[in-house]
């Protein structure tokens, strides 16, 4: 991959710094993202017919029906998951383009990513290789289930919506981790941390959001 050829336009440092303005006056204020959001090329991320249009604060259709999530919504996330402390081990439910992931990666020690559709992860695995992002560990499975395995997770950041909070994701946090997710159907979707504690968990609601649904199985 080599970004130089592929258009001067997009990914030209103005353009890419009229998005971190725009993600400043939408309420980013967390450094650390601003800088990850900054460093990480998005149109690496998407098809290059669709590379001109990177950094518009939009989702964008990455195929196999499903999307790059809109760069605020992927800033916002990584704030809330930031906000709990520092985090060792991050546990990622759809990886997709990889995008969420690699801005993520430079932030925690270690991303666990896991996506069912196996075309797309293969995909995102060339896209962290080209880019010599080191500390993401991808699987091609069912997120709903988790990661048993590699767990107790400090956090878990799930880019598609379940009906309501997955039990076994907040099992794998360990007490005082943190979930951010988005949750609910058709008629309308919500961002919500869940912080675990040791006999449960609390949550609270962020914003309004719209994501593909969570489904199980994998192909
Ligand atoms: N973070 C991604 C968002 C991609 S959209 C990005 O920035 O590009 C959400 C992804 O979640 C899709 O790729 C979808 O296939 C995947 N997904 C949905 N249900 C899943 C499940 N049960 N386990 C793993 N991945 C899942």
């Amino acid at each position: 991959m080599n970004s130089g050829h592929i258009g001067i336009g997009m990914t030209s440092q103005r353009t890419r710094e009229r998005l971190i303005q725009r993600l400043r006056e939408e309420g980013i204020r967390d450094h650390r993202v601003i800088e990850a959001m900054r460093n990480t090329p998005r149109h690496l991320f998407v098809d290059e017919a669709l590379a001109s249009r990177a950094y518009e604060d939009t989702a964008l259709p990455i195929g196999n029906g499903q999307t790059i999530s809109q760069p605020y919504i992927v800033a916002r996330m990584t704030e809330a998951l930031l906000q709990q402390g520092p985090l060792e081990n991050v546990l990622e439910v759809g990886t997709g383009s990889g995008y969420q992931t690699a801005v993520l990666a430079p932030l925690v020690r270690r991303v666990y990513t896991v996506e069912r559709i196996k075309a797309l992860l293969e995909q995102a695995r060339r896209r962290f290789q080209a880019l010599r992002i080191r500390n993401v560990i991808t699987k091609h499975t069912d997120g709903t289930v988790g990661l048993p395995e590699y767990g107790p997770f400090d956090g878990i950041i799930v880019t598609a919506a379940p009906e309501g909070i997955p039990l076994a994701l907040v099992e794998q946090l360990r007490t005082g981790g943190c979930m951010v997710l988005p949750i609910g159907g058709r008629d309308g979707q919500a961002l919500v941390r869940v912080i675990r504690t040791e006999d449960g968990y609390q949550h609270e609601m962020l914003e309004r959001v719209s994501f593909v649904p969570l489904l199980g199985g994998t192909c």
